[in-house]
């Protein structure tokens, strides 16, 4: 019996029916290049000072945590800056919690949501799992979005929530904050609520400005970032964001009693508070981004330009067999589905040497 001819045994869901579950592969090969993690492990004086603090809290384990994580929205809204305070901060265990519990208080059954694909493969998931339609909306043949096209769209549409991925997840390309406000202003009559992700906000460009800046008035802005990324910490589930504080009392209707463990809040509080040395190796990946963009570029191909830690690049004729090659020479890269195009992780300089040239081999260069 196969998984589906199981699940039809059991009274599911008629709109989850037919859905397949987040299933980027996680395989044991040497060099993991699929998920956008930072692939630099946590450093020494990280790690010391995150034992610590677990060490510190374990006595205290057979309490429930604080409900509250008050220390911990305090420090991120020091991380975040912008005159940000603790009531501006929310957080849960991933940034995809976090955007799961906004669809839980502000999407729901005869709700939609809108996204333009291609963007994260997980905003449709989150929609069906809490019973919001998704919407597709419609991007430019390369992949962009204008302020004019976004916010005509949200007029048309009329959404209940807008997902505005920045730097979006594939193609890597940041939108200018015009589009935000654009969105935002188009969804007033809607009362839309809109969220910017910057998963990946860390790693974009001197220049490229954050939709945080915005926050300041737009009572139904909300940005979306994680520690899974350039804090390194894919393995803690941290997830947050930004907004005005009624967003939180929202999002308090939802959340579960005691979301955010007391190791979590510890980890993260520690991670935070070290920082600098977290942080260390961002400009490195950026270094090998931009590496990336221009090896590829050399090789004939058509990469996206990238405010992310990946790059999404295009001109292949046989993507499958070039994914399926890298893999048999020990490096996994991902396959969004998108004819003619693959997406890379930037890793460590050993890494993205390994991939640069195990490509050129199999593309005959
Ligand atoms: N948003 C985007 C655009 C992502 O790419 C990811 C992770 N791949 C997430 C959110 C979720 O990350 P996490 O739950 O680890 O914070």
């Amino acid at each position: 019996m196969n998984q589906i001819e199981r699940l039809e045994r059991l009274p599911l869901r008629d709109d989850l029916r037919g859905q397949h579950p987040y299933g980027a592969p996680q395989l044991d090969v040497p060099i993991l290049l699929n998920v956008n993690e930072n692939t630099y492990g946590v450093p020494q004086d990280a790690r010391d000072a995150i034992l610590k603090a677990v060490d510190d809290v374990l006595a205290g384990l057979n309490r429930y945590p604080d409900r509250e994580f008050t220390e911990l929205r305090r420090a991120l809204a020091a991380y975040l800056g912008h005159g940000l305070a603790a009531e501006n901060i929310w957080a849960a265990n991933g940034s995809n919690e976090v955007l799961q519990q906004i669809l839980q208080a502000f999407g729901g059954p005869g709700r939609r949501v809108l996204g333009f694909p291609p963007t994260y493969s997980m905003y449709p998931l989150l929609a069906s799992g809490t019973g919001t339609e998704y919407v597709s909306g419609a991007r430019a043949a390369d992949f962009s979005l204008t302020a004019e096209s976004a916010a005509k769209q949200v007029r048309e549409l009329a959404p209940n929530i807008v997902f505005l991925c920045s730097p979006n997840n594939p193609t890597g390309t940041a939108l200018g904050n015009d589009v935000v406000e654009a969105v935002y202003e188009a969804g007033s009559a809607s009362r839309t609520v809109v969220i910017v992700d910057e998963a990946y906000a860390e790693f974009a460009h001197d220049g490229t400005a954050s939709a945080i800046a915005l926050l300041p008035g737009r009572e139904r802005l909300i940005v979306s970032r994680t520690m899974s990324k350039a804090f390194a910490l894919a393995g803690a589930r941290l997830g947050y964001l930004a907004a005005a504080p009624e967003i939180s009392d929202a999002l308090r209707l939802v959340r579960l009693p005691y979301h955010l463990s007391a190791i979590t809040q510890a980890t993260a509080v520690a991670a935070l508070r070290n920082s600098d040395s977290l942080l260390a190796n961002v400009e490195q990946i950026k270094i090998q981004r931009d590496r990336i963009v221009a090896g590829l570029a050399g090789m004939g191909l058509q990469p996206a330009p990238s405010d992310s830690n990946f790059v999404f690049f295009g001109g292949l004729e046989d993507p499958q067999s070039i994914w399926a090659g890298l893999l048999a020479s020990g490096v996994l890269i991902r396959d969004v589905g998108i004819a003619g195009h693959l997406r890379v992780t930037a890793g460590t300089e050993a890494e993205t040497t390994a991939f640069l040239t195990q490509l050129a081999v199999l593309l005959g260069h």
